[in-house]
C-alpha cells in the first residue's frame, strides 16, 4: 500500500539528488589535471597497495582517492597530492567501492564513473 506522501515540486528549489549512487564526476576524470596525474601516479605506484600489504603482487589499474571524492577527497585539482591517492588492481578497488556504496541505495540506470 503506497502510502509515501505526493512530492511536492518546488519549481525554485534544485530537485535534490538523494541517495543517488553516483555524482557525475566525470568532469573531474576527463580533466587533463587528473589524467596527467593519474597517469603519473600509476607510475610511481605501480603496485596494489592493499594486495602489496598482504603480500600480493598486483598492478595498479585505479588511482583510487583514499577519501571519497563527495567526501571531500581531493577535489581540487590543482592541488593534487599523491598522499591523498592510493594505488589499487582492479579486484581491491571494485571490493572497496562496493563497500563505500554499502548505505547507498542503487540508483538503477545511473551512470558508474571512474
Ligand atoms: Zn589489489
Amino acid at each position: 500500500m503506497p502510502n509515501r506522501p505526493k512530492k511536492i515540486k518546488r519549481g525554485w528549489k534544485p530537485e535534490r539528488i538523494k541517495h543517488q549512487r553516483s555524482v557525475d564526476m566525470s568532469w573531474y576524470y576527463n580533466d587533463p589535471r587528473w589524467r596527467k596525474f593519474s597517469l603519473g601516479f600509476k607510475e610511481r605506484y605501480p603496485l596494489c597497495k592493499k594486495c602489496y600489504e598482504i603480500g600480493l603482487i598486483s598492478p595498479t589499474a585505479y588511482t583510487d582517492h583514499i577519501e571519497r571524492l563527495r567526501d571531500g577527497g581531493a577535489p581540487d585539482l590543482d592541488h593534487l597530492v599523491d598522499e591523498d591517492f592510493q594505488g589499487l588492481c582492479d579486484s581491491c578497488h571494485a571490493s572497496k567501492s562496493g563497500k563505500e556504496a554499502h548505505g547507498y541505495k542503487e540508483v538503477k540506470g545511473s551512470k558508474d564513473s571512474k
